[in-house]
């Protein structure tokens, strides 16, 4: 395990607290970049999965751009120095007040939703005399084997625009003066761990290209969102995502036009490695049959679990003991779906230990909330340690 390296640092820090390894950003975004200038693909970082400046910045000179769900995003990510023009937006409730924010800002596309979102955006778009680029995430229909609360991409989720959609979504566009469409957008879900999931993807568009080009529409960019998978369970074994295997089936699948750029918006694969919750061992508590390791961190500091039943690898890492026992890791706060793993096997653990939970980049930090009053977690990053 590469933080045990910081375990004296972290001895001297008040608990819990998000750690970031920053050779583990650099190393992915490394490998990351490289597929993306063999294949001639453009990125944007979705920064929903961790906001963080410090990590934005990295991420903003390894040549990313931004995606965005939500004005307040948007203007981030231009107050981070991203260039407008690599900024997309994306949301199935984009208020008027965050359309204008992006419109002022000359972002690169408008990831449209809904027909009555079209008009708005129009509408909007003449107000301010700016004509807005739009692009149509379509719902393709395809279940990506993931978690059931992060499918994004099948006909009864709330995201994107359906097929039987599409006539009303061009005479839409067609009679709105304000906007271009620019292009086509997808994102099927989160945590996509099978690479035919995405094959499947790249024939859908295949098709709905052939759609619009038999109504004459020529599409400058596609775009193919995120939802590229982590290794939850081997953290430290397979630092970096598949990004080759990924790459390659995507360029053997997806039909390229001439002049036509391909687009991604890599969340999760890009920071979730990178990322540590820290936290002390409060209590060790006999159970019925069980032992129970009381954190000092939460559910308000990392969510995941309790959310969508995640699972985290779990470690102590300063426990020096050579026998294991099997735990259910749990948080201080006041609902029992505050457990980070059950029957989680661990060194022999005591009041005090440092137990460390991984893969925690994403999603984590950034969904934090003060929760029962709980303080938030802060960051460090390892340069500092
Ligand atoms: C969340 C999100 C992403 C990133 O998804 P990951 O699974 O973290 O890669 C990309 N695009 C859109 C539109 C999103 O909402």
């Amino acid at each position: 395990m590469q933080i045990t390296r910081f375990i004296n640092a972290f001895k001297r820090l008040e608990t819990p607290f998000y750690f970031y390894d920053l050779d583990i950003l650099d190393q992915t975004l490394r490998t990351y970049t490289k597929f993306l200038r063999k294949y001639g693909y453009q990125a944007h970082y979705a920064l929903k999965a961790n906001a963080n400046p410090r990590i934005l910045e990295i991420i903003q000179r390894a040549g990313l751009g931004a995606d965005c769900v939500s004005g307040n995003e948007v203007q981030l990510a231009l107050d981070m120095g991203f260039d407008p023009d690599t900024i997309v937006y994306a949301g199935v409730g984009k208020s008027d007040k965050e359309i204008r924010t992006a419109l002022q800002g000359g972002i690169f596309s408008f990831n449209c939703e809904s027909v009555p979102e079209i008009r708005i955006i129009n509408e909007l778009a003449s107000q301010t005399g700016k004509a807005a680029k739009i692009s149509l995430r379509l719902n393709p229909n395809i279940d990506a084997h993931t978690n059931k609360h992060i499918t994004t991409g099948r006909s009864r989720d709330k995201f994107g625009i359906s097929e039987w959609m599409l006539d009303d979504v061009l005479k839409e566009i067609a009679a709105g003066s304000n906007i271009k469409l620019v292009g086509l957008h997808f994102h099927i879900g989160s945590q996509v761990t099978d690479m035919k999931v995405f094959e499947l993807l790249c024939q859908k568009v295949n098709d709905f290209q052939r759609w619009f080009e038999s109504r004459g529409i020529r599409l400058e960019h596609i775009n193919l969102g995120g939802g590229i998978a982590i290794d939850y369970n081997d953290p430290a074994g397979n630092p970096v995502s598949p990004f080759e295997a990924y790459f390659q089936t995507i360029n053997r699948t997806l039909e390229v036009r001439k002049g036509q750029k391909i687009h991604f918006e890599p969340g999760r694969a890009i920071v979730g490695q990178c990322g540590y919750l820290i936290s002390r061992v409060l209590y060790v508590k006999i159970g019925k049959g069980k032992k129970f390791v009381i954190l000092d961190a939460g559910m308000n500091d990392l969510i995941r679990p309790a959310l969508y039943g995640a699972r985290h690898a779990i470690c102590n890492i300063t426990s020096l003991s050579p026998g294991q026992e099997a735990y259910d890791v749990v948080g201080p706060v006041c609902e029992s779906a505050d457990r980070f793993g059950l029957s989680v096997k661990m060194p022999v653990t005591g009041r005090g230990d440092l137990v460390a939970i991984c893969s925690a980049g994403a999603y984590g930090q950034v969904m934090g909330m003060r929760y029962n009053q709980r303080d938030l977690a802060p960051a460090y990053y390892s340069p500092d340690l």
